[in-house]
């Protein structure tokens, strides 16, 4: 049984089958990333993505992992729907207790603001980011991002 939580804070996968609702005030703030990982992975352009502390994460429904081990060595745990295969969340063993949401799957994903782009340099040509937006040319340093984009 998912919480109530007001609209922006609810989403889940394409077929129903899994749902969320995260237990916080506000949105985190959202970014970017044009990496080609972002690229292959969504068949998109780019991932926009959101981090939380996992446990403010209220996820019901069918959820299967795909574990893949990153190029530095960590456990990346990606949740899908079990039926449907919409990617919703990772966490990683990197950061534990951190989940990260493809703010995609929000229902209000369409008032969903941007507040920064990783791996601008491998962006498409065509996506131009605004001057007053903050972006890096990869991974930005741990630091100014974790400013950026954690919950607040
Ligand atoms: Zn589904
Ligand atoms: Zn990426």
């Amino acid at each position: 049984m998912l919480m109530e939580a007001s609209e922006i804070l609810r989403g889940g996968c394409l077929c129903g089958a899994v749902n969320y609702a995260i237990r916080l005030d506000r949105l985190p703030p959202v970014y970017a990333c044009h990496c080609l990982d972002c690229q292959t992975w969504s068949g998109s352009a780019f991932s926009i993505q959101c981090v939380m502390p996992e446990d403010v994460l209220d996820v019901a429904g069918d959820i299967e992992i795909y574990e893949r081990k990153t190029p530095s060595g960590h456990r990346s745990l990606q949740r899908f729907c079990a039926h449907c295969h919409a990617r919703i969340f990772n966490t990683n063993s990197l950061r534990p207790g951190i989940a990260v949401l493809r703010a995609g799957t929000l229902t209000r994903s369409d008032l969903v603001d941007v507040v920064g782009h990783i791996w601008a340099k491998r962006k498409q040509p065509w996506i131009t980011i605004p001057d007053s937006v903050p972006s890096w040319p990869e991974s930005a340093p741990t630091a100014d991002f974790a400013v950026l984009v954690m919950p607040r």
